[in-house]
């Protein structure tokens, strides 16, 4: 329950509510539960309400090491706590900075004044019938967090974002949100009807990672979910830091590919300072038609997209791909794949096609799989690697474009 729907705080603990830090605890007994037709086995059921009641803590999730280290010699605590904090966070994964055991009761005690590990459990699970997870979560977000990670808690709303887990033999990859909504505006884009909500922190981004039920079995991440993250740079790459450095979670950044529009500025300083993959949502190679359906054309055309990409070297680790929804009637022709052969000449990269789930109020189908296949074929014959990316999770509205962050309760 959030503190917003528990403004009105009681004059006075009475035996069933307990006061600890900032939560009541109402103390229900079994039998209120069995008059309500609750199946409980335990004689009494402790419902923490947070009662908000203290000042909001900083999380010490999304922090990197410099950062941890200069919290550290600020509350007085020797130098190396710094790495054993980074180890409880992001390796240990633990949830209350009570579980960092080897650190000393009074360090935990004067960390917990100020500070709280900041992992945000999901509040709703949907599971697709192909086994793709979608989870829901709350989260704080600010307009202003692109230029500056450190907002002021007063000015955080609350938003809520989607992350999915697609099993896939022996890989669990997890599609991430960097932001609440999204202010692109793709029109064929569910999470961009929703307009803007806020960008994420990298707190609530790496929260994710930790908080999905198979944390510890996540092979790779794709930025792909909610919103742009090169409009969100600075949590994002704070993230893929935590992500990907050897005080973190030590994974290579082969694991991870950023999918973006296109955000030119941002790209470059992506390309420049991160080895992740790259992924970019191209949709259409002309630009006119390009903007009838992604405002974001306007500003960062694709052609100046491909041009600084073709600055970049990809034949080594690090791959570029390009996302391609077939839209019937719309993006499907020959002329289409022709342009957009011409457009990735010379470049070392793959193109994945990808069926169209339909969404409200936006004229096109998906195109007919004979279509999709022949526009395939036209690619590959002339050496642009293609493939088309199987749907995972339709039937929970988990696949690409889908994403919404509707409220659904745990099932
Ligand atoms: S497709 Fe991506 S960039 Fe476009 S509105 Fe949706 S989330 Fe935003």
């Amino acid at each position: 329950m959030c503190r917003r729907n528990f403004s009105a705080r009681p004059s006075k603990c009475s035996e069933n509510l307990l006061l600890r830090q900032n939560y009541y605890i109402l103390v229900l007994n079994y039998g209120t539960f069995l008059k309500a037709g609750v199946n409980c086995d335990k004689k009494s059921l402790f419902l923490y309400v947070n009662c908000g009641n203290t000042a909001m803590k900083i999380k010490l999730l999304g922090k990197n090491l410099e950062e941890l280290k200069k919290l550290v010699a600020e509350e007085g605590l020797p130098g190396f706590t710094a790495k054993q904090i980074a180890q409880w966070l992001y390796v240990k994964k633990v949830r209350s900075i009570e579980d960092m055991t080897n650190l000393s009761k009074a360090a935990r005690a004067r960390l917990s004044e100020k500070y709280e590990v900041g992992v945000t459990p999901y509040s709703g699970l949907q599971i697709s019938s192909d086994g793709t997870k979608k989870y829901l979560f709350p989260v704080k977000c600010s307009h202003k967090r692109g230029l500056n990670p450190e907002v002021d808690e007063k000015e955080l709303e609350t938003g809520a974002i989607e992350a999915v887990m697609i099993p896939d033999d022996d890989r669990a990859t997890l599609c991430v949100s960097s932001q609440s909504g999204c202010r692109m505006g793709c029109k064929f884009c569910m999470t961009g009807r929703q307009g803007f909500h806020g960008h994420m922190s990298a707190a609530d981004i790496i929260s994710q990672f930790i908080a999905v039920d198979e944390s510890d079995r996540l092979t790779n991440a794709v930025f792909m979910g909610m919103g742009e993250p090169l409009d969100n740079y600075e949590n994002v790459i704070r993230a893929i830091e935590i992500l990907t450095a050897d005080w973190g979670f030590a994974w290579s950044p082969k694991r991870i590919t950023l999918s973006t529009i296109g955000v030119l500025p941002n790209l470059k300083r992506y390309l420049d300072e991160c080895k992740c993959h790259l992924a970019v949502s191209l949709h259409d190679p002309f630009g006119p038609e390009r903007l009838s359906v992604m405002p974001a054309q306007g500003a960062w055309p694709i052609q100046d997209v491909i041009d600084l990409i073709k600055q970049y070297d990809f034949t080594g680790q690090r791959r570029v791909s390009f996302e391609y929804t077939m839209f019937a009637g719309f993006n499907d022709s020959k002329a289409h794949a022709d342009a957009l052969i011409r457009m990735l000449k010379g470049l070392e990269c793959r193109m994945n096609l990808i069926r169209f789930h339909k969404i409200p109020d936006f004229p096109y189908e998906t195109s007919a799989p004979v279509i999709i296949e022949n526009f395939k074929q036209r690619l590959n014959n002339c050496g642009l690697t293609t493939t088309v990316r199987a749907s995972r999770g339709e039937d929970i509205l988990a696949a690409c474009g889908m994403l919404a962050g509707q409220h659904k309760k745990q099932e």
